[in-house]
């Protein structure tokens, strides 16, 4: 199963097909973007969630 390269999280092989660099490695899957998602959020606008 892909694996993201971020987070080492499994991810479909759709998702890796479709989010991969050029290089063919996932760099961030949606775990790793709500992960930064909700860093910068609790960062910029801390106590707005
Ligand atoms: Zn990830």
């Amino acid at each position: 199963m892909p694996e993201c390269a971020g987070c080492g999280a499994h991810v479909t092989s759709d998702y890796h097909r479709v989010f991969s660099a050029r290089d063919g490695e996932l760099k961030a899957c949606i775990n790793c973007s709500s992960n930064r998602v909700a860093r910068d959020a609790g960062r910029s606008e801390a106590g707005s969630m």
